[in-house]
């Protein structure tokens, strides 16, 4: 069937019409027979076996019973009525039970008819019912393309009260297979199918909507997998190659003074392997005539801003500034004292700009960017307002990037007249096949080496009655010198009740520590800037040894000398948080120690979320965790969440197809990038349907 025929509207199929259309578009986003084609069942149920009523027994699993309705009556109940049949086979007697829409099914059921009856069993007055069975004349049923292997397709409640039930579904299916006889255009190329042994597509739709058998569904599912995970690994990587041969950066042809210097003087220790390894990588985007857009991936302490700041440096050295982007004032502040000082003996001009910059400091922070006296900036979003305009911005890096959303990486860009190359961080290690997915078109480097000499933090679940003996630990630790954070979670919707726990936190901890043997600092968001950055510089100087503090500490924050993080209601932080906040800790050669506290009662996702804690210190198995308690949609937030909206395939479970997807997506573009060999005109249609029929750009960037 050609593809023109499959964008007919779902109303001219037979048996559906403008009332169920209308159904199908609101409720599953049906509205062209292509669109039901790819409507693909959630799950298959086993109907090669029939029960007797006899046989039937109290474990409410689904069963298929055949028999003959003896009759029908409406039965009065608390509220309104219900529908009942009397329904028997030669074993004995059960009943049909319907608590909706039942002026319709009334009429439609045939008494003394042989019916075939599907459903779940309940136990009731003394015989077994079934509330709407999904059921079928035997005739019928003996007619149909049914399988044995039954798909069940996903339904919203709406659906199945307006009478379009799983069956219905199954049989507009039917319909389409009939009308387009079961032949679908070929949607991948022969040396794909042959090489991968793949079926072919209408045998792969024919067998995932009506299987023969497992092994069947099992092909039919591969094969459709992987077409979907190809084809958007083949945008993606297409728009990245698209994007390097268009937008032209500016090349950064030499590593001079600056870079030299710096390396050679004033770096207070020696390179990682995979610092090295990635600062080779950006140079050389940075080198090329491409814009450079790069994810750079790297567990908490795995020292990113190094790699920053000489990134920038390679700018500098080309003529160019820079600019770093942090996600909160405390992060910019402590990225703005550490690069300022390092830069120290550089003769280098580097700035602050955050939202409590003063007028005048703002004035001259404008006026230098813009006559290119300014050579480095750093900030927070107050970076992006339009009265900041660079002479000649060459780089823009973004620290923890997934705090900030695409509209302001792209704010970035508009900064010049020609995009700048631009760097992202995380430190919340995004799942490697999530990371290809969402971010397939940037380039992605990744630290996977933490600095020599770092001992593992050991981290441990205390419950709340335990806490006199983890202030005991406390006060030994500050004993030896070292420093502690006590984090409460404040989370927004319940930020009042959060902030008294807070404060309470804080008062019985002044009881215990009391002055002057022990000096607290306390930070939440409530505090005023200044505040804040007053009482985080006492923490930083020593002067206080312990910071009970809100999440606002969580990302960056580098104190190397404490060494104990208490986390309060740890129950209640995501694990990307908590391993932040473990983050915050370990940064110095001392033995550093992570304690989660908890109340008695535990959900079995927090109770997953504190093991993994307290398995492992390793980012990206964290992140596997999470992405599989969480699933990709929260993860990565709404606006990207399009990008998971796959039909078939699923991020997590497929991930080994997602891997051969996207191996040989990159081969072929290797070989052949604008897809015009003819052994690849296949690809190119279908590419090019894709991208006509829905426009799948806006739903990866
Ligand atoms: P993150 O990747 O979390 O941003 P940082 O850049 O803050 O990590 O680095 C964490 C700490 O490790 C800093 O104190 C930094 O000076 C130090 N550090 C970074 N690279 C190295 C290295 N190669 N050897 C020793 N210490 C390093
Ligand atoms: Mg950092």
């Amino acid at each position: 069937m050609n593809t023109n025929f499959l964008q007919t509207p779902i109303d001219y199929l037979k048996g559906v019409g403008p009332n169920r259309a209308d159904l199908l578009q609101k409720e599953l986003g049906i509205h062209t027979y292509q669109d039901l084609i790819n409507l693909f069942p959630n799950r298959y149920i086993d109907r090669t076996q029939f029960y007797k009523i006899n046989q039937l027994q109290r474990n409410n699993a689904d069963v298929q019973v055949i028999g003959q309705i003896i009759d029908v009556k409406e039965v009065a109940q608390k509220r309104g009525k219900r529908l009942v049949a009397r329904f028997q086979d030669d074993t004995g007697e059960m009943e049909l039970v319907w608590f909706r829409g039942h002026k319709w099914i009334r009429e439609s059921l045939k008494i003394g008819k042989d019916y075939v009856i599907f459903g779940k069993t309940n136990w009731f007055n003394g015989k077994y019912n079934m509330p709407h069975p999904e059921m079928e004349l035997l005739e019928d049923y003996k007619k149909s393309l049914r399988s044995a292997m039954q798909p069940i397709y996903p339904s919203t409640e709406k659906l199945s009260n307006k009478g379009i039930s799983n069956r219905v579904i199954n049989k507009i299916m039917q319909q389409l297979f009939t009308e387009t006889k079961g032949k679908f255009v070929e949607t991948l190329s022969d040396n794909l199918i042959s090489e991968l042994k793949l079926i072919s597509k209408s045998e792969a739709l024919f067998n995932v909507h009506f299987p023969k058998n497992q092994e069947l569904l099992a092909k039919a599912q591969y094969r459709l997998k992987f077409e979907e995970l190809f084809y958007i690994q083949l945008q993606l990587i297409r728009k990245n190659l698209i994007h390097k041969s268009k937008i032209k950066g500016f090349p950064f042809t030499k590593v001079g003074d600056y870079f030299n210097t710096f390396f050679k003087s004033h770096l207070a220790f020696e390179l990682t392997n995979a610092q090295k390894r990635v600062l080779k990588e950006i140079r050389n985007d940075l080198g090329s005539n491409a814009q450079m857009n790069r994810l750079l991936q790297g567990d908490v302490g795995s020292g990113k801003t190094i790699v920053a700041l000489m990134s920038m440096l390679i700018a500098l050295d080309n003529g160019f500034q820079a600019c770093l982007m942090a996600p909160t004032e405390i992060l910019s502040v402590q990225h703005y004292n550490g690069l300022r000082d390092m830069c120290n003996n550089l003769n280098i001009s580097i700035k602050l700009l955050t939202g409590s910059s003063k007028t005048l400091e703002r004035r001259e922070i404008h006026e230098s960017l813009e006559n290119g006296e300014l050579q480095i900036l750093i900030g927070t979003h107050a970076l992006l307002e339009d009265t900041v305009k660079f002479k000649n911005l060459g780089l823009a890096i973004i620290d923890e990037q997934h705090r900030f959303g695409v509209a302001q990486r792209s704010k970035l860009w508009e900064k010049n007249t020609s995009p700048p190359h631009i760097l992202v961080m995380t430190a919340t290690p995004i799942p490697r096949t999530l990371a290809m997915s969402v971010y397939g078109d940037l380039d992605i480097s990744i630290i996977d080496e933490l600095p020599p000499g770092r001992k593992s933090i050991k981290t441990v679940h205390r419950f709340d009655k335990n806490r006199l003996k983890v202030f005991r630990f406390i006060r030994d630790e500050i004993a030896k010198g070292r420093q502690v954070y006590i984090v409460y979670p404040l989370i927004q919707e319940s930020a009042t009740l959060d902030y008294k726990d807070l404060m309470d936190g804080y008062e019985s901890i002044v009881r215990d520590f009391p002055m002057p043997d022990y000096q607290i600092s306390i930070v939440h968001g409530k505090m005023k800037s200044a505040d804040k950055e007053f009482e985080m510089q006492r923490f930083i100087k020593g002067e206080t040894q312990i910071m009970v503090a809100t999440t606002v500490i969580e990302v960056g924050v580098d104190v190397p000398n404490a060494s104990v993080m208490i986390v309060e209601s740890a129950e209640r932080f995501g694990l990307s948080q908590l391993h932040q906040l473990r983050g915050r800790v370990g940064r110095g050669a001392e033995q550093s120690y992570c304690i989660l506290m908890t109340s008695h009662k535990l959900s079995s996702d927090s109770k997953t979320r504190l093991e993994t804690m307290v398995r492992t210190n390793d980012g990206f198995e964290i992140a596997e965790v999470d992405l599989r308690l969480r699933g990709p949609g929260d993860i990565m937030g709404t606006q990207q969440s399009g990008v998971l909206n796959l039909k078939i395939a699923d991020i997590i479970k497929d991930n080994d197809i997602l891997q051969h997807a996207r191996y040989y997506a990159k081969k072929i573009l290797t070989k052949d990038p604008s897809l015009k060999n003819q052994e690849n005109k296949v690809i190119l249609n279908t590419y090019s349907q894709i991208t006509k029929y829905k426009n799948i750009w806006n739903y990866i960037s």
